[in-house]
């Protein structure tokens, strides 16, 4: 049987603890089930083979089990085995019981919840027929006696282990949720951050573009959107190496972070394209910080490329209202466009129809 470890678990380290894990549950899970079975077997006045059957399945196995998956060459199969023979005692009780109902129900239940809730794939549908067969072993064996009503000592008697378990595995579950959900958050974080340069990823800064957009459109304050490219960048890749190219991207994304304030958003679009949005500032404004950057790049000086003097191209866009991020984009990509086709290492505005160069 292919079984599978729970997704988001190291097989390694999860081979090597699952069987420590699973003996101290099978200890208090055998330990409780002991409760009910004895009150059950002591109204029946059962016999001895009855009593040494569940000495056997609450002391002697959960030992046995320990030692059965720890020698096993992959303890994790191994304690595979062991869950599923939990399921066949499990069923073996049930007529060993005389179908006392309550106990039988709970146990039948329990077996089941613990082998959904090792995550295992598929391991608690292979356990039900694995238990119907230990039913019906042992019923054969011992007669299939009937007496299926429930005393109230042995309803009593099963209070801790419904108790108990129940509380265990919505624990178990508990933290497992919580678990999820801390990895969601470091997950939804390294979505947001553009790993090289630690500056909004391209869908982070889209989905923020968009969100200002709006706003800008519902209180009518200004906002310019400004795209940064880097000149002549492939040819920095190849006389400096792919190494310097990237510590230039990384002293670029400095410069703009120095360059803005906290409520400005930077992002790095792809390759050595930048985009930052500009809250509350109008074109003239944004036109200072744009040159700053400029100024900032051209003064960089990178250890990996001695010599080497970057620059950057910039195109500026104020709020295109009610056309939307993709006209916004666009702007700004077409005053670029200019300042790129104008000699490069400079400003160019679009003021909607043209492009107004700024010239260092
Ligand atoms: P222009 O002045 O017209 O912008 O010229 P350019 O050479 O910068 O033009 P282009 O945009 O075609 O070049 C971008 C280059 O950036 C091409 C690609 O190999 C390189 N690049 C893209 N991503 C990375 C990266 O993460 N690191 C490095 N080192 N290079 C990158
Ligand atoms: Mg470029």
């Amino acid at each position: 049987m292919p079984f599978n470890a729970p997704p988001g678990t190291d097989p390694e380290r999860h081979t090597e603890r699952l069987p420590r894990r699973i003996y101290r549950l099978r200890m208090l899970g055998m330990g409780l089930g002991a409760l009910p079975i004895g009150m059950v077997l002591l109204e029946n006045q059962a016999g001895a083979g009855h009593w040494l059957f569940l000495l056997f399945t609450t002391v002697v196995w959960p030992q046995l089990a320990l030692w059965l998956a720890l020698r096993h060459p992959v303890p994790f199969r191994g304690e595979i085995r062991n869950l599923l023979v939990d399921s066949i005692l499990a069923g073996m009780w049930v007529p060993l019981m005389a179908f006392n109902l309550l106990p039988s129900v709970l146990l039948v239940t329990l077996a089941t919840v613990d082998k959904i809730s090792t995550g295992i794939d598929r391991l608690w549908y292979w356990s039900l027929p694995l238990m119907a067969a230990g039913a019906v072993a042992a019923g054969m064996a011992s007669g299939f006696e009937v007496q299926a009503v429930t005393s109230m000592p042995v309803m009593v008697a099963c209070l801790p282990m419904l108790l108990i378990h129940t509380i265990a595995v919505s624990q178990a579950s508990y933290r497992l949720v919580r678990k999820v959900k801390r990895q969601n958050r470091q997950l939804d974080e390294l979505s947001r951050r553009d790993t090289l340069t630690a500056l909004d990823s391209r869908r982070y800064w889209q989905e923020q573009a968009a969100l200002l957009l709006d706003q800008c459109a519902d209180t009518g304050e200004p906002a310019t959107l400004l795209m940064i490219d880097i000149d002549h960048f492939k040819a920095i890749n190849d006389r400096h190496g792919h190494a310097a190219g990237d510590d230039v991207l990384r002293a670029t994304a400095e410069v703009i972070r120095q360059s803005i304030r906290g409520h400005d958003a930077a992002g790095r679009l792809g390759g050595d394209e930048f985009a930052v949005l500009l809250r509350g500032t109008d074109v003239d404004a944004a036109g200072i910080v744009a040159q700053r950057i400029r100024e900032g790049v051209e003064a960089l000086q990178v250890d990996s490329a001695p010599g080497l003097r970057p620059t950057v191209s910039l195109g500026l866009a104020k709020t295109t209202g009610a056309a939307g991020l993709r006209a916004w984009l666009e702007a700004a990509d077409r005053a670029l466009y200019q300042a790129k086709s104008r000699g490069r290492n400079q400003l160019a505005i679009d003021d909607g129809l043209q492009a107004i160069v700024d010239t260092p």
